[in-house]
């Protein structure tokens, strides 16, 4: 691998120039401590292709209308007191000549950036491992457009269900299906269930709420690996019970835009799936000459610096470290990018004050994970103390909300939340984000079995 080392002089006339890519829980954090450790000292520019930071760990509660999209996300220009931002897209790295192409989200125009120091923090994306057809017919809870996305879509299909004389087209338009056992997958499951019961209850007159299934898919043998077999099983039971069917040991192969196959070759007759199977990096990304780990993320050593590019970090989803605690690759979490950014920002401090045996390893131990798995009820995993129930629940809001960026935001989602206590479910579509329709509604349920059994020449076909 070529080596390019040319390290900033402090001898020369100009600033260092830092460009961070990527304005999410690594970006805006390395760029608000990068600007109280420099100031002046350094001309810091973000590019981001959205010009907000989204507080992701509250998105599936966007979905179910708890909070409001403005409620989690924050303009990243509130955050700059001297950097500059760029609403732009990354279309390219150039590690050798130190320049990143850049593309205006308004008007298409291209830019170069030059640089002195970079920082990769362009998180990741969702992975469909390769298929095709779930990519297409799948809706995902990535972004915020995502989660309005399937809010208003679910809202679309109570109102669908609501018209619907044929009981069992009435049935697949209320069948819910959610790919993922993990943390994004458990939450988005929960809120929507709730959401569409509380719905049903209180407006759709021509709506069994029983008649309303959400079902998880899960590969493993559980759901919430993250927690441990115990807190794991605790919350598997608890979603089963509050009416959500889990499908364990199970994948999505393949998908419709009213059915999903699954790999024990059960077909679910359905008009909503919802992707939250895995994570990958953004091909660019994966794409960079550098060392990467299995699944892309560039390898960083403990400084969070490229080893053969010594003027560029990597953090958060988009980087690969091992944790010395456990041997095991740092997981993509919104912990470990905060936790990252303050050590990238002191080190970039320290390389640009020409200190560079200041710079601090990156030393984590993870403390704990939570999740809310229903109406007051999460799972918590601290310091390996393990916590159920309203005490979970609780701590999981409490953190979550402590953590919000502003006081602005913490004062929103407040309020969001005891409005949520008081009033019926907002059931308001928002018109101009819609994603996927329905187009084969009269379509018998009994064709897709046939299509689908044609399809993969399959002779053990059934449907859920
Ligand atoms: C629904 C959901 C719930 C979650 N819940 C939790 C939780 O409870 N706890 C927890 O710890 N973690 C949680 N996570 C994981 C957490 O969100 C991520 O680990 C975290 O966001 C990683 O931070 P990041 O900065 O690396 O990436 P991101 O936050 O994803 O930020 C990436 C940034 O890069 C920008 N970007 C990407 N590509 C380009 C491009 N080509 N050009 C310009 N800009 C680009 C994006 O716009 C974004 O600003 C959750 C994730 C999801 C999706």
């Amino acid at each position: 691998m070529t080596q390019v080392i040319r390290k900033f002089s402090s001898k020369e006339s100009r600033k260092p120039r830092i460009l961070i890519l990527g304005g999410g829980f690594a970006g805006s954090n390395v760029l608000r401590e990068a600007q109280n450790r420099l100031g002046n000292n350094a001309e810091i520019t973000l590019v981001s292709q959205d010009n907000f930071f989204l507080f992701t760990p509250m998105l599936p509660e966007i979905s179910s209308g708890m909070l409001h999209p403005s409620d989690i996300s924050t303009p990243i220009r509130t955050f700059c007191k001297t950097a500059n931002f760029c609403h732009a897209k990354v279309l390219s790295i150039d590690l050798e000549e130190r320049k990143v192409t850049v593309v205006r989200i308004f008007d298409q125009k291209e830019t170069v950036l030059e640089y002195d120091y970079i920082v990769l923090a362009m998180g990741s994306r969702d992975n469909f491992f390769g298929n095709a057809n779930i990519e297409e017919f799948a809706f995902t809870i990535k972004t915020l457009e995502d989660a309005i996305a399937i809010r208003n879509h679910a809202i679309s299909v109570l109102e669908c269900a609501d018209q619907e004389k044929d009981k069992i087209l009435q049935e697949q338009l209320l069948r819910f299906v959610i790919v993922g056992g993990g943390f994004a997958g458990v939450e988005i499951a929960t809120e929507i269930n709730h959401f569409l019961h509380d719905a049903a209850k209180n407006f759709y007159k021509n709506i069994d709420p029983s008649k309303i299934r959400v079902i998880i898919v899960s590969a493993r043998n559980g759901i919430l690996p993250e927690v441990g077999q115990e807190l794991g099983n605790f919350a598997l039971d608890y979603v089963r019970k509050s009416g959500i069917e889990v499908i364990t040991n199970t994948k999505a192969v393949d998908a419709g835009e009213d059915h999903v196959l699954l790999s024990d070759n059960t077909i679910i007759p359905c008009a909503t799936l919802i992707w939250a199977g895995g994570v990958t990096v953004d091909p660019l990304i994966a794409s960079l000459k550098c060392e990467h780990g299995a699944s892309g993320r560039v390898v960083v050593d403990k400084y969070l610096k490229l080893e053969e590019y010594p003027n560029i970090f990597a953090l958060g989803d988009c980087a690969h470290l091992v944790d010395h605690h456990n041997g095991a690759v740092y997981p993509t979490t919104a912990q470990i990018a905060i936790r990252q950014a303050k050590v990238v920002a002191k080190n970039l401090a320290a390389e640009i004050n020409g200190q560079d045996n200041t710079m601090e390893a990156f030393d984590y131990k993870n403390k704990g994970v939570m999740a809310t798995i229903g109406k007051c009820v999460g799972v918590a995993l601290i310091n390996g103390r393990k916590v159920y129930g309203f005490q979970a629940w609780f701590l999981w809001r409490l953190f979550y909300w402590l953590n919000l960026p502003t006081n602005e935001k913490k004062i929103k989602v407040a309020f969001d939340w005891l409005l949520h206590l008081i009033f019926r479910a907002d059931i308001m579509t928002v018109g101009f984000i819609k994603k996927k329709t329905l187009t084969r509604l009269e379509t018998p349920i009994y064709s897709v079995l046939e299509r689908t059994q044609e399809e993969s020449s399959s002779e053990n076909l059934s449907y859920l």
